[in-house]
């Protein structure tokens, strides 16, 4: 159904909600501008009580961990981010710890996660939090918003978590939920969409207690109004005021708007193995390679090392492929056992065993697995 106005909407849930649930008085239609937010909450919060997980980001309210565990697990699956949450813990304790590492070590922790972005943003951010004097973790959520690699969400997720200050965290889960509520099919990723929504979520957000409410809508999104609904909505505690349910189109919801087209590569990796002219006590040759760092900030992987590369449109079908969000990536490796290194600008000599030290894209770690067999590691 197409959405008009906030107050239709109001309308259209308490008529619904009177039809289902005629003997609660304050419901009933002369109350035109009621949201029943009550409802909501109590019976979000009894479900938040039984289902919710034990995930040590939400078990705290230090705004450094809350931060951490917020920009590790965007666009990454709770079960991959625990780990990485609990190294980048146990490493770097303090923010203090954080913006004194050096990029390279922060990305190198990082490696597998992808969008690498967010790990540079994240060693930036925590240098900016030093210099401004804002240790252990600004407090207002405008400086919190001002931080690099903060949006919207992330800073009203730290700002409840953390202080419990009222502002709402719209993550995928909350707008999956909202739209379904509320039966929005406005696309929720255009500018026109975010406002609407978020303007829904101010309506919505429990002033009282949104550290609760937050944590209790994001859960209930990943947990039970889930993408693919089965038949969760024959035991949501919410479908007596769900319209997306009312409607038939809540399986349909939330809307994106239209992906942009998908960009295809293909890259010739060169593998460089040099067999060192020493052996020390019998132990085999070193052996050394070269890599470089990728040095291109509009491009993928920026700082992360690699294998010299060609690229080239030759749209063969390659040994690997790789998908990201805008690119789908095609990979082949071709190894050189040489006596003499080559000399590629921008390359480096390292020790075959040093490559560990290094940030590597997912890819080339996909590809280091799979050659294990016949290359040293
Ligand atoms: S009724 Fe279904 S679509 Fe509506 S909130 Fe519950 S689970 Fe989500």
């Amino acid at each position: 159904m197409k959405y008009k106005s906030f107050s239709q909407k109001k309308l259209q849930i308490c008529a619904f909600f009177c039809n289902f649930a005629p003997d609660f008085g304050i419901f009933s239609p002369k109350f035109t501008n009621f949201m029943p937010n009550s409802f909501v909450y109590s019976n979000l919060y009894r479900w938040y009580e039984s289902n919710r997980r034990i995930l040590p980001w939400r078990e705290t309210e230090d705004a450094y961990f809350i931060w951490l565990s917020e920009v590790i697990l965007q666009q990454t699956r709770v079960a991959q981010g625990l780990d990485y949450y609990m190294r980048f813990v146990a490493r770097w304790p303090r923010v203090e710890d954080l913006a004194a590492a050096d990029e390279a070590e922060v990305l190198r922790e990082w490696q597998g996660l992808g969008y690498y972005s967010r790990a540079r943003n994240l060693h930036k951010a925590a240098q900016m939090i030093v210099a401004n004097g804002w240790a252990p973790f600004p407090t207002r959520f405008e400086d919190i918003r001002s931080l690099p690699g903060i949006g919207d969400y992330t800073a009203g997720a730290i700002s409840s978590f953390a202080y419990n200050q009222p502002y709402p965290a719209m993550d995928g889960n909350v707008y999956r939920v909202v739209a379904r509520l509320l039966d929005i099919d406005e696309p929720f990723d255009t500018t026109a969409g975010k406002k609407l929504f978020h303007q829904q979520i101010e309506t919505l957000l429990d002033h009282a207690h949104p550290r609760l409410f937050n944590s209790a809508i994001m859960e209930f999104g990943a947990l039970h109004c889930t993408p693919s609904l089965g038949d969760n909505c024959l035991t949501c505690p919410l479908q007596s005021v769900c319209l997306g349910y009312a409607h038939g189109t809540a399986e349909l919801l939330p809307v994106r708007k239209p992906r942009p087209k998908i960009r295809e590569r293909w890259f010739t990796y060169h593998i460089y193995l040099q067999q060192g002219q020493t052996c020390v006590n019998g132990q085999p040759s070193e052996i050394y390679t070269l890599i470089r760092k990728r040095e291109n900030p509009k491009d993928i992987w920026y700082h992360l090392y690699e294998f010299p590369c060609e690229e080239s449109n030759s749209e063969e079908a390659f040994e690997f492929t790789h998908v990201l969000s805008h690119q789908k990536l095609h990979a082949r490796y071709i190894i050189h056992k040489v006596q003499k290194m080559p000399e590629i600008p921008g390359t480096m000599l390292i020790h075959w065993e040093d490559l560990n030290e290094y940030a590597l894209s997912r890819l080339t770690l996909r590809v280091l697995d799979k050659l294990c067999t016949i290359l040293p590691r």
